[in-house]
């Protein structure tokens, strides 16, 4: 899978990005990449994605200042945008709609997709139903019986879920089995991504459909506030909720970008360029120079790659990337829901938790705004166990 294509430089962020797959994906990917450029400046498609983002998805959720955690930190002013509020609880429906929307006027029937907690292969099935398409979700077969619920949710949907064995019958076998699919049915099929990662034009098209996130947030800080914030805090799996966090703040250069990851999975922190996934990024290498197997207690921030913008914001500065411990992740995911009434996801926690370290080194009138990319009724139950121990 790691034959380069010679290819003109689209999809590439500095030295990040590109594609880095077999030439008959390539010619898929080429026509996906045709596609989108079309219908992603035509008007009628906007409209529908406008449209479907407000009457399902519920949008535009607000920009919540939290008063009580705020003075309990005692320093900057904490705004929280609400990903949580979405139906199905994160931000990753935005991407998926606008994916499916694509699919529809390439004349797709049937969509395809990869999960490895589930939460993508939720989103994707959820949406698949509404619009009528066939959803098949390649699953590990260890993660099948890690999610059991999730397969069944997905199952409700209406959606086949494959159980993948091969390997470690973990995403990564998932990812392979997905792609090996829509070589053999690229005709009727689309590959839906959940995250900004894979190969072009993944990462453009992923950010495209989540930049309505700081579009949104913009426009409400200024309103709200009259200024631009100072700091935007996302957390960083794939990287997919932060770069549509930080999209309408990249040529903004007083906000700092931050991004926050496990301190078990600091691909950014201390990853090294390499190709995963048919795309070149910071990831994180064992001795052999494989992919490292990573642990997070939010399965959201399992993955040991991270999309390629982000990989060139770290190099070149634009954007900082931090990481934080599952004790202060646990912490936090229990202060807001205590102060505020408001329980994150856990992923989401790890942008909350750094932003306490952060906040009382700032000034009372500095502004934070925190993605808070999806509710945490999904950990609840992991919580309890893990605090109970
Ligand atoms: C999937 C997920 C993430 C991580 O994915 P990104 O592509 O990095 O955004 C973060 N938060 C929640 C709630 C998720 O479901």
């Amino acid at each position: 899978m790691n034959q380069q294509i010679a290819q003109n430089q689209e999809g590439y962020f500095g030295e990040f990005g590109g594609s880095f797959i077999p030439p008959e994906l390539q010619e898929v990917m080429n026509y996906l990449t045709e596609q989108f450029n079309i219908f992603k400046d035509d008007t009628d498609f906007k409209e529908e994605y406008q449209y479907y983002l407000r009457e399902y998805v519920g949008r535009e959720n607000p920009l919540t200042y939290v008063d009580r955690l705020t003075k309990e930190w005692g320093g900057a002013k904490i705004y929280l945008k609400r990903e949580d509020l979405n139906h199905t609880g994160a931000h990753k429906i935005n991407n998926v709609i606008g994916q499916i929307l694509l699919a529809k006027r390439m004349g797709a029937k049937r969509i395809i997709a990869e999960t490895g907690a589930g939460q993508h292969g939720v989103a994707t099935a959820t949406a698949c139903a509404m619009f009528d398409m066939e959803c098949v979700i390649y699953m590990g077969a260890e993660d099948t019986r890690r999610q059991a619920l999730n397969v069944f949710r997905m199952e409700l949907l209406g959606a086949k879920v494959v159980p993948v064995a091969k390997g470690q019958g973990r995403l990564k076998d998932a990812v392979d089995e997905a792609l090996g699919d829509l070589v053999a049915n690229y005709k009727n099929t689309f590959y839906l991504l959940g995250s900004a990662v894979g190969p072009h034009p993944f990462p453009t098209m992923v950010k495209h459909f989540q930049s309505i996130i700081s579009e949104e947030s913009k426009r409400q800080i200024l309103e709200k506030e009259g200024r631009l914030p100072d700091v935007v805090l996302a957390c960083a799996g794939g990287g997919s909720n932060a770069i549509g966090a930080f999209a309408h703040y990249l040529d903004e250069p007083s906000v700092r970008l931050i991004g926050v990851e496990p301190d078990q999975a600091p691909t950014l922190s201390e990853g090294v360029p390499g190709v995963i996934h048919g795309f070149k990024c910071l990831v994180l290498l064992d001795e052999e120079g494989n992919p490292k197997p990573t642990y997070s207690i939010a399965a959201g921030l399992d993955y040991p790659g991270i999309g390629p913008e982000h990989s060139h914001l770290k190099t070149s500065g634009r954007a900082e990337y931090v990481t934080v411990s599952n004790e202060e992740v646990l912490d936090a995911f229990q202060e807001l829901s205590r102060l505020e009434g408001i329980i994150p996801a856990l992923e989401s926690s790890h942008a909350v938790a750094h932003a306490k370290k952060l906040a009382p080194t700032l000034p009372k009138d500095a502004i934070i705004i925190i993605n808070l990319s999806g509710r945490g009724d999904k950990d609840v139950e992991q919580v309890f166990h893990m605090l109970k121990k």
